[in-house]
């Protein structure tokens, strides 16, 4: 069985513009519909063949193909049925019959699809919140949550919906100029789903559905952040009559740490250090996610200086390195002092050492020196 030529299908010439393919495809697709043509296999077979004529006619590449090498060009060669299934043939339709199209109600479906068949509601997506330490943010955590989510209910009976005969869809016949035309859409009584209920528990709600309570471990990457949101597929709420599930959406929050703070993917610490440690320089303890850790003052250190400790702060959630650990220094003046202590600074004072150089003044300061 050789290939007829896609022009010689769709009826129109080689020089056809793009309007008059699409204008050519849309007659040959009502005319062959199958919801026009039940169980007539030829009109399936010329409604497959026009739709896998305009596949290729409708997009520029694969015409320019066509054009120059034949059905060797895209992929049709040898002649069998080109692996063009209904389901693509249907999603064409949203682009030929469009929502404001007078086509457009013509093969029903809701979302653009002329399927036919019950179709099942998706569960709805349950959110819950999680409380993070820095921590558990830094290294990552596997935690166990319980939260309530509606399942189907044990001894729910259906039957085949009577307004639709199981099938999910009702049809109507209208009168138009182009003759009868059949339009189907979701039947109203099962919301497209082909079933209604006859039987349920008690505790059930209209859609045959209980809350659960429900635990599951959930495993949180490292590097996550207040506000983010992790999904778990299908362990939402389940969908009415066997429908899938929804989604467990996991909101991140953070847990302020005492001493530590996160800006990005760094910590910043503010290390006190006394007047004497500044100046002599101290071995001093910090405080990391890692536990306490050891760091080195030089002698002469300012107020202001930032100290890093390298890859301790947060790995980036999309791999790109990790954050350090920052250590703001900050010296204490103290606000009180002892007579004593008063006349050792007296003493200190006028030390040519104490006084800030020329660059470290203030502008103020340098100011006063000018006039
Ligand atoms: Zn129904």
């Amino acid at each position: 069985m050789s290939k007829r030529d896609y022009y010689d299908i769709l009826g129109v010439n080689r020089n056809a513009s793009a309007d008059e393919i699409k204008k050519a495809y849309r007659k040959l697709a009502i005319k062959f519909h199958p919801d026009k043509n039940p169980g007539d296999k030829e009109a399936e077979e010329n409604f497959k063949e026009a739709a896998e004529a305009y596949d290729v006619l409708s997009n520029a590449e694969k015409k320019q193909r066509y054009d120059q090498y034949g059905h060797a060009g895209v992929g049709g060669a040898g002649g069998q049925g080109g692996g063009f299934s209904m389901d693509d043939i249907f999603s064409q339709f949203g682009d030929i019959f469009g929502e404001n199209d007078f086509f457009g109600s013509f093969f029903g479906g809701q979302g653009g699809g002329g399927r036919r068949g019950p179709r099942y509601q998706q569960g709805s997506n349950i959110r819950i919140r999680i409380k993070l330490t820095l921590s558990e943010m830094r290294h990552g955590v596997e935690k166990k949550v319980k939260y309530r989510r509606m399942v189907e209910a044990a001894g729910v009976q259906y039957s085949d919906c009577k307004n639709c005969g199981g099938s999910g869809s009702v049809r109507r016949v209208t009168n138009t100029f182009l003759g009868q035309m059949a339009t189907s859409s979701a039947c109203p009584v099962c919301s497209g789903m082909g079933r209604t209920i006859t039987n349920k528990p008690r505790e059930a709600n209209e859609q045959g559905l209980v809350g659960q309570e429900f635990e599951t471990s959930i495993k949180i990457p490292g590097g996550v952040a207040e506000g983010m949101q992790l999904s778990v597929n299908g362990q939402g709420n389940s969908g009415p009559g066997g429908g899938p599930s929804g989604d467990l959406i996991v909101v991140i929050e953070q847990i302020e740490h005492e001493e530590l703070q996160r800006d990005g993917n760094n910590v910043i610490y503010t290390l006190w250090l006394s007047f004497p440690e500044a100046a002599m320089g101290a071995s001093v303890e910090v405080p990391t996610l890692d536990g306490a850790a050891k760091i080195k003052v030089d002698s002469g250190t300012q107020s202001g200086k930032i100290l890093r400790l390298k890859g301790k702060g947060f790995p980036d959630i999309n791999g790109y390195g990790t954050g350090d650990q920052l250590i703001h220094i900050q010296v204490y003046v103290p606000t009180r002092i002892s007579a004593e202590e008063k006349e050792l600074l007296l003493k200190l004072q006028d030390s040519k050492n104490f006084k800030p150089e020329e660059k470290d003044k203030s502008f103020f300061d340098r100011m006063k020196d000018m006039f």
